[in-house]
Formats: C-alpha cells, sequence, structure tokens
C-alpha cells in the first residue's frame, strides 16, 4: 500500500512538472502602437469583450469601464487625461478586436490628445500586427515558404524600426512609409507563414537587427543599398537571382514632352547616352548589379546628366535596371523588374521557394552574412 502510495506521489510529480513544460512555449510577444488617426475631433470605438478605460500616463488608474459590443464616442474635447487607453478587462490584447469609426484592429487602443485633437493609435501585441501587415506587402497566393521568408522580413523591420514615430506618440504608421497595415485579417496562409516563424527575426553575427528592406522584383541581382540611399550595409549588397529579366517592361514618352520634363533649358532632344545593360556588369554608368547611375541627355541649349533614380521617379519608371535609346522622336525605356533592388526580391523569394529553398535559406541568400534569431 505505502509502494503504491509512493508510486502515485512520484506520478503526481511528473505530472506537475509535465505541466509547466508545455506552458513554456512562450505567450509573451513585444506589443507595439500603431498610428491610425492623427487630428480627430472625435472618434467613435467598440470593442469585442468587456474593457477596461484606463489613464494613458498609469494603467493602473482606471477611469471607467466599456461593456463588450458597447459603441462609445469620445470628443477630443471631454478627455480630462492627456491620454488614455482601453484594454480588455479579462481578456489578453491578442484576444481583444477593437472597432475604430467602423474598422477592426486586433488588440486595443489609446487616445492621446495633441492640442484640442485626438491622436488614436492602436496598441497590437506584434503577431497579431503583423496579420494585417503581411498579406498586403506580398501576394498570398505565394509559395508558403516564400511566404514565411516575408513574414519574418516585416517583423524585423517593425522591431527595428519601433519609436520611428516617437514625436507623434507612436511606433510606426499603418501607411507603406512603414509597412501597410490594414487591421483584421483572417488569411490561412499569410496566419500560417506568421505562427510558424513566430519570433524569429534576421540579424548580424553580432546579434543586431537588420534593416530588412524588401521590394517586389529585382529582376536580375539586386542592387547595393549605398547605390540608392547613399548608406552602407554589409548585409544589403548585390547577389544574384535564380531567373534574370524577370517582368520586361517599356515605357515610351514622346521626344518633345520628355525634353520639357527633363527642364532646365535643355532645348530640343538631340541624343541620350547609357552603356548598353549588362545584368551584374558595372560600368561607369552604371551600378555593379547594372542599374543605370547617371543617363547623359544632350538638348540643343544644353547637355544634362540626370540620375537612374531621378529619372525612375521623373517617369514612372518600374526601376532603374534599364536600357534608353533615342528613336524617331520617341524616347524609349526598356526594362526589367520592379522596385528599387535592395534587400529581398519577392519574386525572387517565390522563385527559390518553388526551386526548394526554404525561408531560411532565402533570407540567407538576401541579407548576406545574417542568421535567424528566435527573439520569443
Ligand atoms: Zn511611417
Amino acid at each position: 500500500m505505502r509502494r503504491v502510495k509512493f508510486l502515485l506521489q512520484i506520478f503526481l510529480a511528473l505530472m506537475l512538472l509535465a505541466v509547466p513544460t508545455q506552458a513554456a512555449e512562450s505567450t509573451w510577444q513585444p506589443e507595439i502602437r500603431i498610428g491610425i488617426l492623427s487630428s480627430a475631433q472625435s472618434v467613435e470605438l467598440e470593442i469585442s469583450a468587456s474593457g477596461v478605460i484606463v489613464d494613458g500616463a498609469d494603467a493602473k488608474k482606471i477611469l471607467g469601464k466599456i461593456a463588450a459590443g458597447e459603441k462609445i464616442s469620445f470628443d477630443a474635447g471631454k478627455i480630462e487625461a492627456e491620454a488614455i487607453e482601453i484594454r480588455g478587462e479579462k481578456v489578453a490584447l491578442k484576444d481583444l478586436q477593437v472597432t475604430i469609426n467602423g474598422k477592426k484592429y486586433f488588440g486595443g487602443v489609446r487616445l492621446a490628445k495633441t492640442g484640442n485633437a485626438l491622436t488614436v493609435v492602436n496598441l497590437v501585441p506584434i503577431e497579431e500586427y503583423l496579420r494585417g501587415v503581411v498579406p498586403n506587402e506580398m501576394s498570398i497566393a505565394f509559395h508558403a515558404e516564400a511566404l514565411k521568408a516575408q513574414a519574418v522580413a516585416a517583423r524585423t523591420f517593425a522591431l527595428k524600426n519601433r519609436g520611428r514615430h516617437k514625436a507623434e506618440g507612436y511606433d510606426l504608421c499603418a501607411t507603406n512609409h512603414c509597412q501597410l497595415y490594414n487591421g483584421v485579417e483572417e488569411v490561412a496562409a499569410t496566419d500560417k507563414a506568421i505562427s510558424e516563424t513566430r519570433g524569429e527575426v534576421i540579424v548580424l553575427s553580432n546579434e543586431k537587427l537588420v534593416d530588412a528592406n524588401f521590394h517586389t522584383d529585382s529582376g536580375g541581382m539586386t542592387e547595393n543599398i549605398f547605390d540608392v540611399w547613399k548608406t552602407k550595409a554589409s548585409h544589403l549588397v548585390p547577389v544574384a537571382e535564380l531567373e534574370t529579366k524577370t517582368q520586361p517592361w517599356t515605357k515610351e514618352f514622346p521626344a518633345q514632352s520628355f525634353a520639357e520634363r527633363i527642364g532646365g533649358g535643355l532645348g530640343e532632344l538631340k541624343f541620350i547616352s547609357l552603356s548598353k545593360l549588362e545584368i551584374g556588369k558595372a560600368a561607369s554608368d552604371r551600378t555593379s548589379s547594372g542599374r543605370a547611375k547617371t543617363v547623359t541627355i544632350v538638348g540643343s541649349e544644353k547637355t544634362v546628366q540626370v540620375s537612374g533614380i531621378d529619372l525612375r521617379t521623373k517617369f514612372s519608371l518600374p526601376s532603374t535596371l534599364f536600357d534608353v535609346e533615342f528613336k524617331e522622336d520617341k524616347v524609349i525605356f526598356t526594362g526589367y523588374g520592379r522596385g528599387h533592388g535592395v534587400g529581398m526580391s519577392q519574386y525572387g523569394a517565390q522563385a527559390y521557394a518553388k526551386s526548394g529553398w526554404d525561408y531560411k535559406k532565402i533570407l540567407a541568400h538576401y541579407y548576406t552574412g545574417t542568421g535567424l534569431k528566435k527573439l520569443y
């Protein structure tokens, strides 16, 4: 009998040990603040579970309660505290949804007074934030490993740039200045990519988070960040693609309107000079990936040099990986790819994923010398 009791005690002790091990799968995750509205006179809110209204400077100071499904309008002039926050009374932020002026967001909300108006900020756990970002940044029809690479890049961007809008009272904005965030989205493919890479970020060998820039399609080779933004980063240097000359494009402009848009007293267009494009080959007028660095434009009155980046902006060209010619009174650009070309190419990631690479290999390819770290 004593032996049975003893065995039972051991069994119970093992059970107790087993429980915390299971719970050890971390549920903690960083909370970030996303700016939704600024200069709002009033805002209408509704939350999915019963919530508490707390002082924005002291979360322990409860100012009131709000019932699940209750619509409340907050006027800038009627809020006494400098800021208030609405969080779940019994549920964690990740299990709460807040409707702000009719649009649903994961998490809770912070209303901060700026003069006579309100800044409306979504308080959201980062993994929930990513659910509203990744489907807007990459086609949800892409391969699972490409979506995972995108999820890790977006998570790294968010954590690296936390506090980018500190002066305005939040971490990141919801537009593509930071990352396009559209509130609650429930997309199975991207939700899976996010949960399967939970907490993973891209780091350098010293464990520092990297700038995880990405773009639509490099067209054949990615670009050195220095050639786009004049800043140096050892992990953002040109790398080759599985496929080259992807997404070919052409844009034509009548010579006269081209010359007018170049401006600066060019006169009548006479000649345009840019060496022939060879992907991955530098020239005096091309960067090491082959993108147009400087284009010489000769007019009847003047000769000007315009950077490939300025031409891309001025004429809305998809990329700077182009050739240009002047013939029959037309200026014709022919090029490949889409976007600035720095960091991960999304179409390139898709091509590598389809060829059998996993997201870790894809990220290590596009972000030279980096590895992954699971933060939580
Ligand atoms: Zn922003």
